[in-house]
């Protein structure tokens, strides 16, 4: 616009600064300006206003033509009023500016202002004034960039790294967390392929992931979350867990990847597993040892129960030669002596079978076997101790019980281990010694309960039964119910003690099924 054209915009002022009068036209094109509009001369007193202005003031346009700003206005805002005047008046240029208004309805206004220089009809320079209310513009960015700014400091005090790409895979945002992990700046990372942060095979497969998920909607890692490799600046690779998300919303399409770094992680479950090996191979060490000592702990009854086929043996075959050099050989005679020597030999193989399965170093190994047979294995072993020991070892085992997975010989060394302690225990009593060796079935498992009519625990020792070295007896090292515990235990069963009158139980479960599988 021209000067000339500008000058027919001013509307004549009554009173002291009178001005030349507004165009029709243009009067009523101001009229209904939704903008505020008014135009002062250098001491701000207001030549010209339009309705909109005068609204907003709150007084009829009359009562404020003619008036200084700093009549109608707060001093402060008057003052800050005539500073950008001013600005306007020193350099002949349009000035636009967001500017601070007044409280209206107990909020702070703000408002878009364009100032411009513009002489009247007289050549006197004034200021005319433009001005649209911005307060919910203003407000809505102000609270924008709260919110922006509140998702920064939650970004940004993340322990996860919190990475967002956008479908080409393009870095857009990298928190700090994230640098922490990576190595690098965000400013290294942003705007650069999210490729830089993986190994490969990723890195070359990254894009063709994304480009495959935009075009089927199969997920392999969104919403879903997996432990992949990543890569550090200084080129050094590392296990994370991603989990992605897809977020989409106004025209944008992202993903955000929050990364857990399992290094630590690893690190403690390999030195836990290693742990645990070590202490596994301890126990079995310990378990093969104790078993080695009950083996010679019970040499002389095993070499009795030898002893004892080998004598028959030689009987029987001394009754061969005479049955051989008879004047008459009864061949009947001679073949049933002859299959007792076969039972005999039988009977002591089956001795030797037992202490070399006993004495084995084999690692443990679960399989599917017997329990009424690993019973009976144990009083066979046992006899000898029992005979002179004075007890009497009984049976009661259930027929027809399914195979267990277990390793029979550790099982085998448990069942011993407690009808030993039951004989020990028996020495001290002087009526009839007995020791029950029983079996029951149930739904999930089977129990074998030793049961004896000794003198039983007292409650006090009782609690420390399946400690280590917690023992009674002078020559005792206190390790047998310890070990017998923790085999059964890690059969997945349980091993527990329960008084009887007269007497101790011990009970011990398997699982008819194994708990690992
Ligand atoms: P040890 O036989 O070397 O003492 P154990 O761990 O096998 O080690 O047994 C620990 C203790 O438990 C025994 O010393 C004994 O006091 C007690 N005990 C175990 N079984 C019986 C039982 N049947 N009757 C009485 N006491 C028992």
């Amino acid at each position: 616009m021209d000067s000339r054209k500008d000058s027919e915009l001013i509307r004549r002022v009554p009173g002291r600064h009178p001005t030349s009068a507004a165009g029709g036209m243009f009067r009523v094109f101001m009229d209904h300006s939704p903008l505020l509009a008014c135009i002062k001369d250098r001491h701000s007193v207001i030549r010209y206003g339009n309705p909109a202005w005068a609204r907003r003031l709150g007084k009829p346009l009359s009562q404020l033509l003619g008036r200084s700003e700093s009549e109608l206005f707060p001093h402060e805002q008057a003052e800050r009023f005539q500073r950008s005047d001013a600005r306007v008046f020193e350099s002949g240029e349009t000035v636009e500016l967001t500017e601070q208004g007044g409280i209206v309805d107990g909020r702070q206004s703000w408002w878009h202002v364009i100032r411009f220089p513009i002489d009247d009809e007289h050549g006197e320079r004034l200021v005319g004034m433009f001005a649209l209310d911005v307060t919910d513009r203003v407000s809505v960015q102000t609270a924008l960039a709260a919110s922006e700014a509140h998702v920064k400091a939650v970004l940004d005090t993340a322990v996860d790294a919190i990475i967002t790409i956008d479908t080409s895979g393009i870095v857009r945002s990298f928190n700090i967390a994230a640098s922490r992990m990576f190595g690098y700046t965000a400013e290294e990372v942003i705007g650069n392929n999210v490729r830089m942060l993986m190994p490969q095979p990723y890195r070359s497969e990254h894009d063709g992931y994304l480009s495959n998920y935009l075009a089927t909607g199969e997920r392999h890692v969104i919403g879903i979350g997996r432990e992949v490799a990543a890569m550090r600046k200084d080129g050094s690779e590392f296990p994370i867990d991603l989990a992605v998300s897809e977020v989409m919303g106004g025209g944008d399409h992202e993903f955000t990847g929050i990364i857990k770094d399992l290094t630590e992680k690893k690190r403690t479950e390999a030195e836990l597993s290693e742990r645990e090996a070590e202490a596994r191979y301890q126990r079995e060490r310990l378990t093969r040892l104790t078993r080695i000592n009950t083996l010679g702990e019970m040499a002389a009854g095993i070499a009795h129960e030898i002893n004892q086929p080998l004598t028959a043996i030689q009987s029987y075959a001394q009754a061969c030669q005479r049955l051989v050099g008879a004047e008459r050989p009864d061949p009947v005679l001679l073949t049933a002596t002859l299959q007792k020597i076969a039972e005999q030999a039988q009977r002591g193989g089956d001795i030797i079978r037992r202490v070399r399965a006993m004495a084995t170093d084999a690692p443990a190994r679960r399989e599917p076997a017997d329990v009424s047979t690993i019973v009976r294995d144990c009083a066979e072993m046992a006899t000898y101790e029992a005979r002179l020991k004075d007890v009497k070892i009984i049976l009661q085992l259930e027929p027809d019980l399914p195979s267990v997975p277990v390793d029979a010989v550790q099982i085998q060394q448990v069942v011993l281990n407690l009808l030993r302690n039951s004989m020990d225990a028996l020495q001290s009593h002087s009526g009839e010694r007995r020791v029950v060796i029983s079996t029951r079935l149930s739904e999930h498992e089977l129990s074998v309960s030793v049961s004896d009519n000794g003198p039983g625990i007292e409650a006090a020792a009782a609690q420390h039964l399946f400690e280590h070295f917690f023992t009674t007896k002078e020559a005792g090292m206190g390790i047998g119910l310890s070990i017998s515990e923790s085999i059964v235990k890690t059969h997945g069963g349980e091993l527990c003690y329960a008084p009887t009158q007269p007497g101790a139980t011990f009970t011990f479960t398997l699982p008819l099924v194994d708990p690992d599988d």
